[in-house]
Parts: structure tokens; C-alpha cells; sequence
């Protein structure tokens, strides 16, 4: 048996295990899936975290904590939704990880978050362990007292297994600025103490400068480091971005600052195409309109006169950098195709699992660059424990230090990528580099403590 067959052999067996034990998880075993096809050879080599079967651990989440959230709506109806934590992996650091509030959260949404959240948190060089949480309540459309009331019932249950040095929430889908502050008000009551145990929070409490800004700029400053090794820029290069959310905006305001011109958002109900590019005054309208009204993208077209298209996702639209910053699976084969048959060079995941497998592998015979988002986005988490040094520290850096610190973080993520990476073509396996770079400290941690 070839080489090449064992370690397919060894994906194969390990993948019917874990979907035997997880049943109905498409999204965790994707993930899974993902990670070990580029790991397994790696483990295979090293007989270390073979024998003491760290995949196998690191794949089973340390716990899993499901509740019911009851809440009241404005009709004075009751409301019940479930709520969940998945702790899934301490060995370098107390949980980090966002909550999500979405329709379509599940299990399997939360596992494959909180697998990826371990990986990613990892990279970022700080002290974390990987988590995630949310649950299925959908705050579109709902009021904020609504919001308020079900943060609340929420922070009930949620605030026994959290803490500074046990588990740090954030936002991620359905969880921003407003929300924070209603999760953290809640805690900080539940507690009676104030410590920085939720980040993401407001500048007023405890929150960093450029927390907001940072899974998008993050992302941006990657797609730079990798454009640089080709020696080639960002600037006057046309993108498309996906979303308008946290992740997306702040994408779009970092690119156009670096001179690309960003020509499509979106949001769950299509997309907008404005060939001139979104900046400025139009980026301030925007922003403006997804964080301050919450209205949709379809009214930035009828603004400024440009095309809507309706329950579309925007890959169609020919680029040189793609950016999908809105959520899991919003690029599949066909849309990859597309992508680099139009010209795109560059893929740089903002959001979470966005492309799937199929896509994954369009892109990497295309020989384009592929930034999987565990190493992407996660200036997002790096910023949120910077949120939590500043807060223990009781001090609060400025912009600029912030700003310094995410751009240098975000270089060693690059790096570390190319050590495990590079194939000696000029498109690295960036899925491969992140995938081992990640791995290694965590199991090495996992090693240290023996059997558990
Ligand atoms: P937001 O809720 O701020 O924005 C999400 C955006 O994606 C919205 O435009 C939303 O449109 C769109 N969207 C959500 N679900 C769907 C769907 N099923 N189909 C089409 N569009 C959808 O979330 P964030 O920007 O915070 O998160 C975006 C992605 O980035 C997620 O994958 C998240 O896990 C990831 N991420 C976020 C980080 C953060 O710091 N916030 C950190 C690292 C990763 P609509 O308003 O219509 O729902």
C-alpha cells in the first residue's frame, strides 16, 4: 500500500469513528475532516501523539452544558429556547470562544466552531483554550427589551460555568455590541464582582480599542502577508467581500483604506454590486445602516442606485480577492469555479468554515491563495485576549498599540502557516501550516499532563 493510501486508510477509519460517536453533525464532521486530511500524516510521522491518541482527544470536547432559556416577548407570551456552552479544549488556556444567536445554531454549528475556536486560539500565540457557545434565538426583529430580557434569562444559567480564568464569552453571528452589554450587565450582577470575564465589551467597561475592528482588519492585514510573498499588494485590486456584518464592515474599511476597491456585500437576503467600489461616505452609510438601524443591504442599493440581487451570493462578481465573511458554507464548488475562472488570486476567509471541502480543493489545484479562516479571522479572538490582559491590568492601551499588536500577531499567524506549509510553490498550503501549527502546542500541552 502506498503512502498516500495508509494515511487515506487511517482518514477514512478515523472519520467512521467519529461520525459513529456524533451522529446527525455534518457541520462537526466537516470540520473534523478538514483538519485531519491535512494532520494525519503529521501524526502518523510522530509516534508520540499517536500512541497516546491526541486526535482522538482533542476531537471529544472537555464538556458540553445544554439549558433552557424561558424568556418573555412584548406580548407577555412566554418563550423557550435552548442554550448550550461546548468547553472544548483548556490545555493552553481558560475557554475563549464567541456566543452565536441564530436560528440555525445547533450541536453540530457549536462543535464545529468551538473544534475550529482550539486551533485558531492557538495560533494566535496568546494562553487560550478553545470554546463556543449560543443558542437558537434569532434577534432579528426583536426589540431590544426582548434582547434585554432573553440576554438576561440567558446569563442565568450561562454565568455558573463562566469566568476569567475558566471560560471568556464574546460575540460572533447575532451577538454585538448591544448584546455584550446586556450579557455582561447581567453578569456582573449574577457575580457582584467586575472582572473581565465576557469580551467585546463597550469602551465604557472594560472594552479594547479596535476589538470591534479586528476579525476584519485581521483578515485584511493576512491577505496582505500573503500577497507580500508574491510580492504583490493590495492596493488597486477589486475584491468581494460576502456579509455586512462585524466581520465583513470592517473588512470593506480596511481594504478600501489600503487602496482595493470592494464592489459587493451582502447579507441573508442577497447581495449589493457597486462597481465604483463601497468607501467613504458610502461606507459610513452602510455602517450606519447594518450597526445603528439594522436595516438590509437591499436599501444600500436603492441608495445609491446600484444593483441588488436578490437570494444570490456574490462569487459571480469577478474579483482578484475574495473575502466571505458572512457564514459556514456560503462558498461551494461551483462558486470557487467561478472565482478563479474570473481572475480572483486570493481567497481569505473572514468568517468560519465559509468555503467547503469541494471549494477547498478548487482552489488549491488552481494554485491560488487560500487563507482558511482559524488563521485569518482569528485577529478577533487575539484582540479579545489582548481585552482581557488590558483588563486585568487594569489599564487600556491606545488605537495605535492595539492596532500595533493585532498587525504583529497577525504576521506570526502568517509565518507560523508557511513553517508547516510551504511546498515550495509560491500558493503555501496555508490549511496544512495552520492545521499543524495549531495542533502542536495543544497536544504537546495534552502530553505534559499525561493521561487526561
Ligand atoms: P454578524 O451577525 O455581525 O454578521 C453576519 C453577516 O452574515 C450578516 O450580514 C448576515 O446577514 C450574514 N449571514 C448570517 N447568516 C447567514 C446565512 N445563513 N446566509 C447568508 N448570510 C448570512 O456576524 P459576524 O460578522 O460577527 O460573523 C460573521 C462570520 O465571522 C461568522 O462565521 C463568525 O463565526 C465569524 N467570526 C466572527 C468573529 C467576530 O469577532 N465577530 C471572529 C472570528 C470569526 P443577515 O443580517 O441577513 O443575517
Amino acid at each position: 500500500m502506498s503512502n498516500s493510501d495508509l494515511v487515506q486508510k487511517e482518514v477514512d477509519t478515523f472519520m467512521a469513528s467519529l461520525k459513529e460517536r456524533n451522529p446527525g453533525e455534518p457541520e462537526f464532521h466537516q470540520a473534523v475532516h478538514e483538519v485531519t486530511e491535512s494532520l494525519m500524516p503529521f501524526v502518523l510521522e510522530h509516534e508520540k501523539y499517536r500512541k497516546a491518541r491526541i486526535l482522538e482527544r482533542m476531537t471529544e470536547p472537555d464538556r458540553i452544558l445544554t439549558f433552557r432559556v424561558t424568556w418573555e416577548d412584548d406580548n407577555k407570551e412566554i418563550q423557550v429556547n435552548r442554550g448550550w456552552r461546548v468547553q472544548f479544549n483548556n490545555a493552553i488556556g481558560p475557554y475563549k470562544g464567541g456566543l452565536r444567536f441564530h436560528p440555525t445554531v445547533t450541536l453540530s454549528v457549536l462543535k464545529f466552531l468551538g473544534f475550529e475556536q482550539v486551533f485558531k486560539n492557538s495560533l494566535t500565540t496568546l494562553p487560550m483554550g478553545g470554546g463556543k457557545g449560543g443558542s437558537n434565538f434569532d434577534p432579528k426583529g426583536k426589540s431590544d427589551s426582548e434582547v434585554m430580557r432573553f440576554c438576561q434569562a440567558l446569563m442565568v444559567e450561562l454565568y455558573r460555568y463562566i469566568g476569567s480564568d475558566r471560560d471568556i464569552p464574546a460575540g460572533d453571528i447575532g451577538v454585538g455590541a448591544r448584546e455584550i452589554g446586556y450579557l455582561f450587565g447581567q453578569y456582573r450582577r449574577l457575580e457582584n464582582r467586575f472582572t473581565g470575564t465576557i469580551t467585546g465589551k463597550g469602551l465604557s467597561f472594560g472594552g479594547s480599542l479596535i476589538r470591534a475592528e479586528a476579525t476584519g482588519f485581521g483578515a485584511v492585514y493576512f491577505a496582505e502577508n500573503m500577497l507580500a510573498k508574491r510580492g504583490e499588494g493590495l492596493d488597486g485590486k477589486t475584491a468581494a467581500v460576502s456579509g455586512s456584518g462585524n466581520v465583513a464592515l470592517y473588512a470593506i474599511q480596511k481594504l478600501a483604506e489600503k487602496g482595493a476597491r470592494v464592489v459587493t456585500a451582502s447579507d441573508s437576503s442577497g447581495f449589493i454590486h457597486d462597481p465604483e467600489g463601497i468607501r467613504d461616505e458610502k461606507f459610513e452609510w452602510l455602517r450606519e445602516l447594518k450597526e445603528q438601524r439594522r436595516g438590509r443591504i437591499r436599501e444600500y442599493a436603492e441608495k445609491f442606485g446600484c444593483e441588488f440581487v436578490e437570494g444570490q451570493r456574490p462569487w459571480g462578481v469577478p474579483c482578484e480577492l475574495a473575502f466571505p465573511c458572512a457564514t459556514q458554507n456560503e462558498v461551494n464548488r461551483q462558486n470557487a469555479e467561478d472565482l478563479v475562472k474570473n481572475g480572483c488570486i486570493a481567497v481569505t476567509e473572514g468568517a468560519n468554515m465559509p468555503s467547503d471541502l469541494d471549494a477547498i480543493r478548487v482552489f488549491q489545484e488552481a494554485g491560488i491563495l487560500f487563507a482558511p479562516g482559524k488563521a485569518a479571522n482569528a485577529g478577533g479572538v487575539a484582540v479579545s485576549g489582548l481585552e482581557q490582559s488590558q483588563n486585568a491590568m487594569r489599564i487600556s492601551w491606545t488605537r495605535e498599540e492595539v492596532d500595533r499588536r493585532l498587525q504583529d500577531i497577525m504576521r506570526k499567524i502568517h509565518d507560523r502557516c508557511i513553517d508547516f506549509g510551504a511546498n515550495g510553490s509560491d500558493a503555501p498550503n496555508y490549511v496544512k501550516g495552520a492545521n499543524i501549527a495549531g495542533f502542536i502546542k495543544v497536544a504537546d500541552a495534552m502530553l505534559a499532563y499525561g493521561a487526561v
